[in-house]
């Protein structure tokens, strides 16, 4: 019988875990999203969307569905479902591991600008900036208080409720997207600031190529704290991690 996985995804490696783990005949996938987009990149497998209710919910699930192991491909700052997948595969006695693709780092040409959390991130913006804020929809709310900067938001749905925001305009638009197309916007918009986190990866990484290539400075906010959790950063080694402990 094909044992049960649960992948909590939202994440390009999630879905390639997921694939990868199905090809493979001996595992049951289940690949779990939180529902924030309207039409998700989904794997081949099995799919549940929407929250667990809380930690507590999310063992029963577990013990319910007989899961064999719980892997945490949920994006780098996606802290909450992190925090309650602990307390759960520690509750529901799984073993869990989380998947993190490496943070970016700094290279010649950048003008990197890190800092905790977004209040530090408002101090550093001239009355003047106009800035494109690529840090998903849900933190909006942090730039609120702004009255003067403009702010260039892109999503890949149309936003379905009023942005906190006062000056600003919106970019439909899903990733990937080329070095030459970041560009292109940044000049399009006349952007002087680029705000984002410190996602890692390959498709996100485009928009500081091209801050770094019209030398324009980036706000970028650093990961999470780490969880006391096992962790690797490729989908080859979650996948003999997985067999390692579920044999
Ligand atoms: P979060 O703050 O860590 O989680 C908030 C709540 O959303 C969780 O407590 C859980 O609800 C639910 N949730 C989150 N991920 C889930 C999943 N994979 N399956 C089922 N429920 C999930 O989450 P977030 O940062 O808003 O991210 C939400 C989703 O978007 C994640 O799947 C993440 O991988 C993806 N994502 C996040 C970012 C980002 O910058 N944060 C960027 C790209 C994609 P309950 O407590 O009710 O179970």
């Amino acid at each position: 019988m094909r044992k049960p996985v649960l992948i909590l995804g939202g994440t390009a490696e999630g879905r390639e875990l997921a694939n990868m783990l199905a090809r493979d005949g001996k595992w049951r996938v289940i690949y779990s999203l939180a529902g924030r987009t309207a039409t998700p990149k989904l794997p081949d497998t099995e799919v549940r969307i929407g929250g667990f209710g809380g930690a507590v919910p999310l063992a029963t699930y577990i013990q319910q569905e007989g899961i064999a192991a719980l892997i945490n491909a949920s994006h780098p700052f996606a802290f909450g479902i992190s925090r309650n997948a602990a307390a759960a595969a520690n509750r529901a006695a799984v073993p869990l591991l989380r998947l993190t693709r490496p943070a970016w780092t700094a290279v010649d040409g950048d003008q990197w600008h890190e800092v905790a959390d977004w209040p530090d991130a408002l101090a550093l913006l001239p009355d003047d900036a106009r800035v494109f804020l690529a840090i998903g929809f849900q933190e909006l709310r942090a730039f609120s208080g702004l009255l003067d900067q403009f702010f260039l938001v892109r999503t890949v749905d149309p936003p379905a409720t009023p942005l906190p925001l006062l000056h600003f305009e919106v970019e439909l638009g899903r990733g990937p997207f080329s070095v030459e197309d970041e560009i292109a916007l940044l000049r399009r918009w006349n952007i002087t600031h680029l705000i984002c986190k410190n996602s890692g990866g390959v498709g996100a990484y485009s928009k500081l190529e091209a801050a770094r290539a019209l030398s324009l400075p980036v706000i970028i906010k650093r990961r999470p704290r780490k969880l006391p959790v096992p962790g690797v950063s490729t989908v080859s080694e979650t996948a003999a991690w997985l067999a390692a402990v579920v044999p």
